[in-house]
């Protein structure tokens, strides 16, 4: 699920971001993922990062094949 920011954090302008790609990073056997958005109105760009659950898949996988 994307959760969008509703605004730019730097200028406070809604609705004019564009999203850049997304990328994973791995630490301490954890996945984060980092989105990334460019503002159109002042063009600073920001970040946000989730803790992803694709640690939890691969640990399913891993299960399994004990
Ligand atoms: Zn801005």
């Amino acid at each position: 699920m994307q959760t969008e920011p509703d605004f730019c954090p730097f200028c406070g302008t809604q609705g004019r971001l564009d999203e850049i790609e997304s990328s994973i990073l791995e630490y301490d056997s954890d996945f984060w993922l980092i989105y990334h958005w460019v503002c159109q109105v002042c063009g600073e760009q920001f970040d946000k990062v989730e803790l992803s659950d694709y640690q939890e898949i691969t640990l399913e996988d891993d299960e399994d094949s004990l």
